[in-house]
């Protein structure tokens, strides 16, 4: 069975429409979201409506989790606070309770899905080196761990180099960001995974920036928020 992991949506509906044309166009029936699905963007009701609508399983991103917790608001820096308080005006009681129900970890067959890193999820530690991977493998039991947070692809694999998946070794991937790439690609990223013979795609697909930008704009949100899409950092 083929399955879609999307992760790092923060409210930008055309990236996140793209995604599932891509999605839908390949068949695809079950997507797993490894959250942050609002901040930054103008549309974040929107994106948990549209995930819902698709049954998409998901956990909680630390944007998720700051509409809650004052300790992680403090913590973000001026753009992103003011993307949350935005957010917290925006969002219908059902959608915030609907955030704030997500679980951090979800495990399924041979997979482990979390926001930044199985190694305390609720931290929000960025894993992206080798040795930030070699800390998080024995956090998790599955072969697979899927994560998203950084908003930068990467394949981390234990005791050996190779990027390609393979049974018999355990993988640390992170999917990228549909919302807001870093990779200095503005393209939305994503992967898709056979649970059957292991194979992955990674996709990394156009979307109409302009539209989201100029929504970030209109909104009275940061102006940087909206170029940064452009340039994809
Ligand atoms: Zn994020």
């Amino acid at each position: 069975m083929k399955i879609a992991i999307i992760s790092d949506i923060h409210g930008n509906l055309e990236a996140l429409t793209a995604a599932f044309r891509v999605i839908e166009t390949k068949g695809i029936k079950t997507v797993y979201c490894l959250g942050d699905i609002v901040g930054y963007g103008a549309n974040p009701g929107e994106c948990i409506d549209l995930l819902l609508r698709h049954n998409a399983r998901t956990v909680v991103g630390n944007h998720d989790r700051a509409l809650f917790d004052k300790h992680i608001l403090m913590c973000f820096n001026r753009n992103a606070k003011h993307a949350i308080e935005w957010t917290h005006q925006q969002l219908t009681e059902a959608q915030k309770n609907c955030l704030e129900s997500l679980p951090y970890v979800l495990t399924e067959g041979d997979s482990t899905f979390v926001h930044a890193s199985p190694l305390r999820p609720e931290e929000w530690d960025y894993l992206m080196s080798e040795r930030d991977a070699i800390a998080a493998f024995p956090a998790f039991s599955t072969p697979l761990c899927w994560i998203g947070h950084t908003h930068v692809p990467d394949v981390f694999t234990e005791n050996a180099q190779n990027q390609v998946l393979e049974r018999g070794r355990r993988f640390i991937v992170n999917v990228g960001s549909i919302g807001q790439p870093r990779d200095h690609d503005s393209r939305l990223s994503f992967c898709i995974f056979d649970t059957d013979d292991w194979s992955m795609e990674h996709i990394r697909e156009e979307y109409d920036i302009a539209s989201a930008r100029k929504k970030i704009i209109d909104a009275g949100l940061p102006r940087w928020l909206g170029d940064r899409l452009v340039n994809g950092s």
